[in-house]
């Protein structure tokens, strides 16, 4: 099989890794230049505690390289969709499929506007990985993880059961599932609820929901998801959501959410897929969304006063951030 990941970073190298080592033609694209370069040299090194390989991928910045896949993995962060987006159709031709497993709400609109909705396959999955450096990831989750997948329009065909097929011969385990719509919004409560609060209150996952003021700020936020998820036709506990990430916090207390660690290193944040998509859903449907609103405004004064230090209470909660990695027990 003939795949190309658009969007080669902590997670398009994770999923390649995986695809290169069953003897796929594995392309990753990227803007990154020395990135790429790095790739080219010495492949992608995947590290875990145990272990450390490198797997050899072809690797470019030009997508226009590659010519048609069997699979194009779309796997940028959402506000590079667009941008990455536009390369997908030197890629494809009339039976390739497209598969986007990004976070949020959103990312498979745009990719419609580029890509025809019956090549176009969304999902999620719970595989964790970092980017550590030029060509080269750490993986945080991967055991148990699994990736749940749907064609945007109609059922499966034969064409897109195979591609799985050849998927999870590498080890992945990837459902085709047709709840994933469920799904995603689950996924979205564990995002916009309770990732980005401990990215704003800067506090791993154990303290955080130690805290009572916290809890009442996730259920809120939770509650209001569930509300827009059910206008938009998906039934979800908020309940049952709401005990799902208390669980899964105290399991991994220590856990650091990727939210938290954008906002430490302050890169932009996936807010607007999250909690800002909530924000534009429910105003379309007239609900009041308070706590969403309020996280949004905190998420992007956060991100576009990032390197500012001229009020004493940015200095103090920017050094406040710039410590936290040394300090968090
Ligand atoms: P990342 O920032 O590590 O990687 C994104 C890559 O896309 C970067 O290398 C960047 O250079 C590249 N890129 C940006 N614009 C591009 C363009 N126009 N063309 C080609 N490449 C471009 O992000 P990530 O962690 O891999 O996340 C990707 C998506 O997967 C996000 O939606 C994220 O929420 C989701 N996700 C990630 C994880 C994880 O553990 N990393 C887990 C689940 C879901």
């Amino acid at each position: 099989m003939k795949v190309g990941i658009i969007g080669a970073g902590a997670m398009g190298c994770l999923l390649g890794s995986y695809l290169a080592q069953q003897s796929n033609e594995v392309w990753l694209i990227d803007i990154w230049e020395e990135h790429i370069q790095q790739i080219n040299k010495s492949g992608v090194t995947v590290k875990r505690p145990e272990s450390s390989i490198r797997v050899k991928c072809l690797a470019t910045t030009k997508a226009e390289d590659v010519g048609p896949c069997d699979l194009v993995i779309l796997s940028t962060k959402y506000h590079q969709t667009r941008s990455a987006v536009q390369n997908a159709p030197s890629l494809m031709n009339d039976s390739t499929f497209l598969m986007t497993i990004q976070n949020g709400i959103g990312n498979v609109d745009i990719i419609a506007e580029y890509v025809d909705s019956r090549q176009i396959v969304f999902g999620l999955t719970t595989l964790g990985s970092v980017l550590s450096g030029p060509g080269s990831i750490e993986v945080t989750f991967v055991k148990g993880a699994v990736t749940h997948v749907y064609p945007l329009r109609d059922a499966p065909t034969e064409g897109l059961k195979k591609i799985i097929e050849d998927v999870n011969a590498t080890g992945l385990v990837v459902y085709l599932s047709p709840d994933v719509k469920m799904r995603i919004w689950e996924k979205v409560c564990l995002n916009a609820g309770f990732s980005v609060v401990t990215a704003v209150v800067g506090l791993n996952a154990g303290d955080c929901v130690a805290q009572p003021s916290v809890r009442e700020l996730i259920e809120g936020l939770i509650y209001e998801i569930s509300a827009v998820a059910s206008k938009e036709g998906v039934s979800i506990d908020p309940e049952e959501a709401f005990r799902y990430v208390m669980d899964l916090a105290r399991k991994a207390p220590e856990h650091r959410t990727s939210f938290l660690m954008d906002l430490i290193q302050q890169r932009k944040t996936e807010i607007d897929s999250l909690n800002d998509a909530i924000v534009k859903k429910a105003g379309a449907y007239s609900l009041d969304v308070p706590y969403n609103k309020a996280i949004v405004s905190i998420v992007k004064t956060l991100e576009n006063t990032y390197g500012y230090g001229q009020s004493e209470y940015k200095e103090s909660h920017l050094t406040t951030f710039a410590v936290w990695p040394a300090n968090m027990k």
